[in-house]
Order: structure tokens, then C-alpha cells, then sequence
């Protein structure tokens, strides 16, 4: 399958881009009694892609009407955001500022290789520093003198973000080959998650957490939905908010070898390709879930395929 193509910066073509995204039947012996389809986000684009090209989309949006110049966000040295960021820069015509967690090092990360490719400005702070990211006071303490800048928090978790994913919920509801049952989808900071069900209504979203903080993320995607409820579109308060953890692996980034046997063998049966860091252990959750009896058979499960395959190159060398 090849990717779609973001040419422009205009929500109608993004939108029809979004909407011709392909839609794949797993059949595999992994996901036994229950039918299994993939939205493939991947492919969205074959740079700007995943969940982190709905994020940017209203930010990016905004900046562009703002007339401003120069994008700055920040994130570490593997981020899918950055990455994104430095790619849509380039692609839109905006300067690129990222501000990266931690000393650079003497061989950069290929994620940061690529973000200087693409012209984005690396700028290198300590980890102490960079706790004070959600200041309002961080770009002036860095001593940022970029005229005019257009400030993103890390991973696009704004309000312009959650808008960008709901707006991916409500695509899902209207183009999803199959009455789903269940939607299910990695998620780290739980703003994808609460966007994703703001914008699909009633069918569930499932959440796995890739990371070992799930009650603070369960709250964060909480509190996400009610401002998107009360800033735009009225939700169905029943709607529920349903997420398994226990599937970290260990915690951020963590890559055990279980974890990396169980992604090699979904690769080569369904030739979907993962990363390490989010979409193996949604897949390798929802595996563990329906082995436990806790999917109920002859669920219909639509996974998000939530991109980051550039990540890929960090833990798969
Ligand atoms: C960032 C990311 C997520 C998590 O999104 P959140 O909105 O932070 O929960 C999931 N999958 C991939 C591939 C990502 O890059």
C-alpha cells in the first residue's frame, strides 16, 4: 500500500486525505475468536504521519493565520513529534525550533539527523531545564529571540492537538469499513485518546498506556475530554473511558525481548510494519487481552495504527 501525500496546509485536503486512509482485516492466529481490522495511519503520509500529523494539524492551521514564521516545540531524541514538526516545517514554510531534552551528543539520534535535514534548529538543554517546558516563562529563560514564535508543547498536547484527534474520531466513525465493537490505540500522554473518542461517539476506545503512569494518564485524557466537550462539540456523557494496562513492557521505550520476538511475528504474518515504542505493545496488549478472555468473542476491534515507524531505527538499529 502507498501513502497518501499532504501537499498543502488546508483542512479540506487534509481531510480527504484522512478519509482515504486504507482500512486492513488482520487474520491472524494471534488475535483468535475475535475479527480484527487496522486503520493504517502510517500511511497517512510518508514523512507526516500518525496521530502526531492530527495534533499538528490545528496548530499548524493557526500559525498560518497568525502569519507567523517560526514553529517551536520540544521533545527527545528519538520524539515521532519532532520528527513530524521539523518535516511539516519544511514541507509549509515555517522556521523550525526544536528544543531537545538533554546534552547533544557526538552522533545525533537518526530522528534528529532527519529534523536537521529538514532545517529545524536544534537547541540542546539540560533535563532540568527542560522539566520546565509547560512554564510560561521557558522560551524567555532560554533566551528564545525568534520574532514572532509559534510555541507547540511536546507531543502536540494542546488544545489545537485534541481537536486534531477528534477530528481523527469523527473520520473513523465515518469511513470505517465495519460496525466496530471496540476501538483500540496506543497512548502516552492520553490526548489522542480523549480526541478519539470525543469524535467517534459511542463506540468505546480502549486505551493501552505504553508507559507505567496509566492513572495520570487516565486523568489527563479525562480532563481533555471536558475541555473539548465544553469547547466545541457536546459528547455523549456515557460514552466510557476503558484502558488495560499492565502493558509497558517495563516502562517507556522499554523493549524487552518478548516484546521484540511478539513484533517480528505480527510483521511477518500481516506484513504490517511497528514500532517498538507505541504500536507493538497496542497490538501485543490486545494479544494478551482476548488470551485472557477479557475481549468478548466475536468482538469486531478496529486498532489504530497510530504511525511512529520512524522510530523504528532506535531500537531496531
Ligand atoms: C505520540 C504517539 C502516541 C501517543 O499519543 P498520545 O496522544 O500522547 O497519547 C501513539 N502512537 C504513536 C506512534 C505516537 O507517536
Amino acid at each position: 500500500m502507498t501513502p497518501r501525500y499532504l501537499s498543502s496546509l488546508d483542512l479540506n485536503d487534509f481531510t480527504q486525505a484522512a478519509r482515504e486512509v486504507p482500512y486492513q482485516r488482520i487474520d491472524s492466529d494471534l488475535f483468535p475468536c475475535v475479527e480484527v481490522w487496522i486503520r493504517r495511519d502510517d500511511l497517512l503520509d510518508p514523512i507526516i504521519s500518525g496521530n502526531k500529523a492530527y495534533k499538528l494539524l490545528f496548530n499548524l492551521l493557526e500559525a498560518r493565520k497568525q502569519g507567523v514564521d517560526t514553529l517551536i516545540t520540544c521533545g527527545g531524541a528519538w520524539s515521532n513529534h519532532i520528527h513530524a514538526t521539523a518535516a511539516a516545517g519544511c514541507r509549509f514554510g515555517f522556521n523550525t525550533v526544536g528544543i531537545i531534552r538533554g546534552e547533544r551528543s557526538p552522533q545525533l539520534s537518526a530522528t534528529l539527523q532527519d529534523a536537521e535535514r529538514f532545517g529545524m534548529r536544534l537547541l540542546f538543554i539540560t533535563r532540568q531545564s527542560y522539566r520546565r517546558r509547560d512554564h510560561p516563562g521557558f522560551l524567555k529563560e532560554l533566551g528564545i529571540v525568534e520574532q514572532c514564535p509559534f510555541f507547540i508543547p511536546e507531543g502536540g498536547a494542546n488544545l489545537a492537538g485534541a481537536r486534531g484527534a477528534q477530528l481523527l474520531g469523527q473520520i473513523i466513525d465515518n469511513t470505517c469499513p465495519v460496525n466496530a465493537d471496540q476501538v483500540w490505540l496506543a497512548c502516552g500522554t492520553g490526548l489522542t485518546w480523549a480526541g478519539v473518542q470525543c469524535g467517534i461517539g459511542k463506540v468505546p476506545v480502549i486505551a493501552v498506556p505504553i508507559l507505567k503512569a496509566a492513572d495520570s494518564i487516565r486523568n489527563a485524557a479525562i480532563q481533555w475530554r471536558v475541555t473539548l466537550a465544553n469547547g466545541g462539540k457536546q459528547t455523549s456523557s456515557r460514552s466510557t473511558i476503558d484502558s488495560r494496562s499492565g502493558y509497558h513492557c517495563g516502562g517507556y521505550a522499554k523493549y524487552p525481548n518478548y516484546l521484540h520476538d511478539f513484533q517480528q511475528t505480527v510483521e511477518r504474518e500481516t506484513g504490517i510494519p511497528l514500532d517498538p515504542v507505541y504500536t507493538a505493545k497496542l497490538l501485543y496488549g490486545l494479544h494478551r487481552e482476548i488470551a485472557l478472555g477479557h475481549v468478548p468473542a466475536g468482538s469486531k476491534i478496529l486498532v489504530l495504527h497510530s504511525g511512529g515507524l520512524q522510530g523504528r531505527r532506535g531500537l531496531l538499529g
